[in-house]
C-alpha cells in the first residue's frame, strides 16, 4: 500500500542552525503517528514543509505516490493535507454551523453561488461534520462565544469540510486541561476511523502521546533518533536522555 506520505531527507536551516537535518519518514494510511521531541528540536518547522508554508532546502515529500515539496501551501490544501487549528480562520460573529458552511462552500468552490443560497448550501453536510465532533447542539451558537475546547472541535470539523487525506496537527490541544486532550485525541481517532484520515500530530502530554499514537518518532536537534511503538519509545533510554537533558 502506497503511503500516505513519504518523507525523505527533509532539510531546513535558519542561517547557521540546521532546524530540520536530513529527516526521513512514512506515514501509513489511517495511521494516527506522534512526532515529539523538545523545545526547539524543529517538530513545527516539520509542519510548516509539509504543508508547503516554507520552502524546504531539500528532500521529499510524497503524498500518495505524488511529489509535493514546493507546491505553495493553497495547492497542497487542494491535494488534501488538512491541517487544523487556526484559529484565524474561524468567523467570530458567524455561528458555529454558518462556519463549517463557508468552509464546506470553499472546498465546493461555490463562493459564486454563495450569495443567494447563503443559508442553506451544505447546511446538511456541515450539521453532519457537527455530529462527528460532537458539537450539533452549539450549530446555531456565534463561535465567538465558545469555551476554547469547542473552538478547538469547531476547527477539527472547519478541517475536515476540506475532506482532507491527512491531517497535520501541531500540538493541537495545547491550552487545553488533560481531561479535555484525551477527549480531543479521541475524538480524533474516531475521526481516523470513520473518514480514513491519516493524521501527523505533536503534543506536550507524554500521557496523551502514548495513549493514542500508533506510532511515535523522537525528533532531536533536527534528527529523528528513535522510531517505534508507544512501548518501545516510552522505554528507549535514548528517549529518556534527551528528555532529562543528560
Ligand atoms: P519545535 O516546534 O520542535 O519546538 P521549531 O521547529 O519551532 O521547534 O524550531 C526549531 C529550531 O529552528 C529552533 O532552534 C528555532 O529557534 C529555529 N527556528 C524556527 N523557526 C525559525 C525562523 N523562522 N527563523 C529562525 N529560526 C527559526
Ligand atoms: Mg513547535
Amino acid at each position: 500500500m502506497t503511503d500516505a506520505l513519504e518523507v525523505r531527507d527533509l532539510a531546513k536551516a535558519f542561517g547557521g542552525v540546521k532546524a530540520v537535518d536530513g529527516v526521513s519518514f512514512a506515514l501509513r494510511e489511517r495511521e494516527m503517528l506522534a512526532l515529539i521531541g523538545p523545545n526547539g528540536a524543529g517538530k513545527s518547522t516539520c509542519f510548516n514543509m509539509l504543508n508547503g508554508q516554507l520552502k524546504p532546502d531539500g528532500g521529499s515529500i510524497r503524498l500518495f505516490g505524488a511529489e509535493i515539496l514546493g507546491l505553495p501551501p493553497r495547492k497542497v490544501w487542494r491535494l488534501g493535507v488538512g491541517r487544523t487549528f487556526q484559529i484565524t480562520a474561524t468567523f467570530t460573529s458567524m455561528t458555529v454551523i454558518e462556519n463549517v458552511q463557508m468552509a464546506l462552500i470553499s472546498h465546493h468552490r461555490r463562493l459564486r453561488a454563495m450569495l443567494p443560497f447563503a443559508g442553506a448550501l451544505y447546511k446538511d453536510e456541515a450539521y453532519d461534520l457537527l455530529e462527528l465532533v460532537g458539537m450539533e447542539d452549539q450549530s446555531g451558537r456565534a463561535c465567538g462565544m465558545l469555551a476554547y475546547g469547542d473552538l478547538k472541535r469547531m476547527e477539527l470539523a472547519i478541517a475536515l469540510a476540506n475532506d482532507p487525506r491527512v491531517l497535520l496537527m501541531d500540538e493541537p490541544a495545547a491550552g487545553m486541561a488533560p481531561q479535555e486532550r484525551v477527549q480531543l485525541m479521541e475524538l480524533v481517532a474516531r475521526v481516523v476511523q470513520s473518514r480514513g484520515v491519516s493524521v501527523l500530530f505533536t503534543e506536550h502530554d507524554m500521557d496523551v502521546v502514548f495513549g493514542h499514537a500508533d506510532r511515535v518518532m523522537v525528533l532531536d536537534r533536527g534528527r529523528l533518533i528513535v522510531e517505534g511503538t508507544p512501548a518501545e519509545v516510552r522505554n528507549n533510554p535514548d528517549v529518556q536522555a534527551v528528555y532529562l537533558g543528560t
